[in-house]
């Protein structure tokens, strides 16, 4: 391919996860895997994430980066069975990346210790590597550009991030879990795509999460190639057939 050869559709992306942490409608915790011409990797990897590759007939033992937007559970509580498969079942010892906001690696360490006590400090057959992605600067992780917002979320002492990944020249942001903030039409600005979690109809006493009362009023200022909504709670899931933008419906495959 010469210089002058637009390079089109070398980012994938395949849904594995757009439901809220209940399980509403049968959808899965947040995951997403991206493909791009550095490898595989997934943004947030929810408790239910393991089985939602193997539906979807994804190997996660050759991702090898995992971008985590917050530290709850359903986003990232399948971290544990991600690295016990890699440990104890996969074919490869592919080395794992783990980027997240600041203090992510104590915050795994206590999981693990919760969920298989005493394997954490035990010898690791494959390298497993903690990014801390900063509010201040853009991270470089394997590749990605990770830029990051604080979002309107709250996850103990470690930071809950809105992110915006370069890669191949492609923008992907993901609003993480946030009550709407009128930055996210910044990290949402000139994006190839904008996954904008959407958890309630319609607005609620907490601010915690958007809802899609306050994500109509706004949309007309989210310049974005194309917007998916996630995080989809009960009331979201019952009307998700009739919404008037696209869902992040599990299985889902967006080139960009
Ligand atoms: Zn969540
Ligand atoms: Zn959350």
């Amino acid at each position: 391919m010469d210089s002058t050869t637009p390079d089109r559709a070398s980012v994938q992306i395949q849904i594995a996860g757009g439901g809220d942490a209940f399980g509403s409608g049968g959808q899965f915790q947040t995951c997403f895997i991206v493909d791009d011409s550095h490898g595989r990797f997934a943004i947030d990897f929810g408790a239910t994430s393991m089985v939602a590759l193997s539906k979807l007939g994804i190997d996660a033992a050759e991702i090898e980066l995992v971008v985590l937007s917050h530290l709850h559970g359903d986003h990232f509580g399948g971290l544990p069975f991600l690295l016990l498969q890699r440990q104890f079942a996969a074919s490869t010892c592919r080395p794992l990346t783990l980027a997240g906001p600041v203090g992510l690696q104590a915050r795994i360490g206590a999981l693990m210790d919760c969920m298989y006590p005493g394997l954490w400090d035990s010898q690791w057959r494959f390298a497993i590597d903690f990014v801390e992605i900063t509010l201040d600067h853009t991270t470089t992780v394997l590749g990605r550009r990770i830029a990051a917002q604080k979002a309107r979320h709250f996850a103990g002492a470690q930071d809950c991030l809105s992110l915006r990944i370069e890669t191949d020249n492609r923008v992907i942001a993901f609003s993480g879990d946030t009550g709407w903030r009128d930055d996210l039409i910044d990290l949402a600005r000139e994006s190839d795509l904008f996954i904008c979690e959407c958890n309630e109809r319609f607005d609620q006493p907490y601010d915690t999460h958007i809802s899609f009362e306050t994500l109509s009023k706004n949309i007309d200022r989210l310049h974005t190639k194309r917007l998916l909504v996630s995080h989809l709670g009960p009331e979201m899931v019952g009307i998700i057939d009739g919404l008037p933008v696209e869902a992040a419906t599990f299985g889902l495959k967006l080139a960009l």
